[in-house]
């Protein structure tokens, strides 16, 4: 046997290995299946021409009916091709179905032909030993088919090239480079030279030039991930190497020899050994950052349907919020309306006792009132219909007023109410009426949670902002607490409910959406319990 039959025999053993193993890696994926059909006619086409050079032993009859085994493996692997470019690595349509059914119909046609009819290969004459192809009339068409289909599927592979992932492309590329060069050397060693009959041994190369085939592919798959098969494949490598490399000091002729590839396999064994660890390392690692993502996307895709669906469900609530309020104010007013006209005596002079329990009527829905407005304040802040109503504003003077509505409080409880100015503070453009809301309240805080001492209110510029500082001796406030201070329904601290109890948790949310409204900012800031709190307002001066 000679040297070129034994290289052609391990070639077709090396691609029918590949084949399965792509195969086993994912039986049910189509394009391992048919990377095996294909490797399946790679063999027969290989089987047929290593078949050509015991021709000469057989009769006539059998002679040409293995020399058309090659034929047969030529226009398979083509009709194959054209299918595996098409879904490789992912199915796309650039082929209309008409097309692809005209395609496997000559596929087809062809099969039958070359086997069963002398219209491609006639006859088979011999000289020396070589066979000499005596081509039947259809063997022009026959190869412009083959080419055909074979060109179409490295065109199909092209087109998609430019779509594809980063990964996909260089898998694809050296897939598409070893596909071409097999083709090309297939083609001209088994059916274009030939043709012209000059160099009558020729054929026999033909299998070699899968070689291209296999080497690119392997690389892509062990570089590129092609297939998903890199680390069996690399174990696999590292095994046939290493047999090999075990057998070479056996057959050395010397025993420095013998020495030398003795020490090369023992260096390549710890090669390859760290070399399958890192493949499966790697491998491990991909897996595990794959998995990662998939569930990131999961998540996040969750998250944005929750996000979503919150916006959805807040924004239902603010309208909701905002046609109550409307119905409730009505009503209320109305209330309102009739407690003062009996108050008043409107309705004739109230006996004393009646008119305790009126006002104590008119008290509670002035509470109510006040409350409804809060809360009609922020909503329609939080949906944006109506806009501030700004205007050129001495902020002392607004805070002088609140002062002197709270001064009887602060009074009544025996506590301080300071207020300390920068000089010459400018106007700034606030909307009067809501930035007092908001002020109010955090100085009312300062004086409901204060039992001794008292509140300081501080005014001055910083940084081209609004300062505005309310500092209390009060009970202070917890770290959790501070956290959680400006949120809607606040849960009141177990303090504040014994000094307060009416307080209903609003009045600082109020007052941040205000605040921010008018792009600034409010925080509280304490020491601890009982050391008192301080909350600071910033705005910009515009
Ligand atoms: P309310 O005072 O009506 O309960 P607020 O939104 O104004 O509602 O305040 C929320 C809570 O923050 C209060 O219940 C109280 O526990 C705490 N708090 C607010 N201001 C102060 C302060 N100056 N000192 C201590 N605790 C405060």
């Amino acid at each position: 046997m000679d040297l070129l039959f034994i290289i052609s025999g391990i070639t077709a053993l090396v691609i029918l290995g590949l084949g399965f193993l792509v195969y086993s890696r994912n039986k049910k994926k189509k394009i391992n299946q048919y990377f095996l059909f294909i490797t399946f006619s790679v063999v027969i086409w290989i089987g047929g021409v290593m078949g050509l050079s015991f021709l000469h032993e057989l009769p006539k009859q059998q002679a040409l009916i293995l020399g058309r085994i090659p034929f047969l493996g030529a226009i398979l692997l083509s009709g194959l091709l054209f299918y595996f470019s098409q879904i490789f690595p992912q199915r796309t349509v650039l082929v209309s179905n008409l097309a692809n059914l005209l395609a496997f119909t000559f596929c087809g046609i062809f099969i039958f032909l070359s086997l069963f009819t002398d219209l491609i290969l006639r006859d088979i004459i011999f000289r020396d030993t070589f066979p000499i192809a005596v081509f039947g009339p259809l063997i022009s068409l026959f190869g412009l088919i083959f080419l055909a289909l074979s060109l179409s599927s490295i065109a199909i592979l092209a087109l998609k090239y430019k779509n594809l992932r980063r990964l996909e492309r260089r898998q694809i590329f050296y897939f598409f480079i070893g596909l071409t060069l097999s083709i090309i050397g297939g083609s001209l060693t088994n059916l274009i030279l030939p043709q012209f009959k000059l160099v009558v041994h020729l054929y026999q190369y033909g299998p070699l030039t899968v070689v291209f085939f296999i080497i690119f592919t392997t690389f892509a798959i062990t570089r590129y991930r092609l297939f998903e098969i890199r680390v069996i494949l690399t174990e696999l490598l590292v095994g046939l190497m290493g047999i090999i490399l075990v057998i070479l000091p056996f057959v050395m002729p010397t025993s420095s020899l013998k020495i030398l590839t003795g020490a090369v396999f023992i260096l390549f064994c710890i090669f390859g050994y760290y070399l399958i660890k890192a493949t499966h390392e790697e491998s491990k690692r991909r897996e595990e950052a794959e998995k990662i993502a998939v569930q990131e996307r999961a998540l996040r895709g969750r998250a944005e349907k929750l996000a979503r669906e919150f916006e959805r469900l807040d924004r239902a609530k603010t309208q909701f919020i905002l046609a109550t309020q409307h119905h409730l104010r009505t009503p209320l007013s109305i209330v309102k309306g009739y407690s003062s006209m009996l108050l008043e005596g409107s309705y004739g002079k109230l006996e004393e006792k009646t008119k305790r329990v009126v006002s104590g009527i008119n008290e509670a829905i002035e509470k109510l009132i006040k409350l409804v407005n809060e809360f009609l304040d922020i909503s329609q802040l939080q949906v944006g219909r109506e806009i501030l109503k700004k205007e050129e504003t001495q902020i002392e003077k607004l805070i002088e007023e609140i002062i002197e509505e709270l001064n009887p409080s602060a009074k009544e409880k025996g506590i301080y109410l300071k207020l300390e100015v920068e000089e010459g503070l400018p106007k700034i453009k606030l909307d009067r009426t809501k930035i007092k809301t908001a002020i109010f309240n955090v100085i009312d805080n300062g004086i409901k949670y204060t039992r001794k001492g008292g509140v300081t209110i501080r005014l001055k510029i910083k940084d081209l902002r609004l300062k505005i500082i309310v500092k209390d001796t009060g009970i202070g406030l917890a770290k959790e607490e501070i956290k959680t201070l400006f949120t809607e329904f606040f849960e009141r601290g177990k303090e504040a409910e014994k000094i307060y109890t009416t307080g209903r948790g609003i009045g600082l949310y109020v007052a941040k959406n205000i605040i921010e409204a008018h792009r600034g900012k409010i925080w509280g800031e304490s020491e601890g319990k009982g050391k008192g709190s301080t909350f600071y307002i910033e705005l910009p001066l515009e």
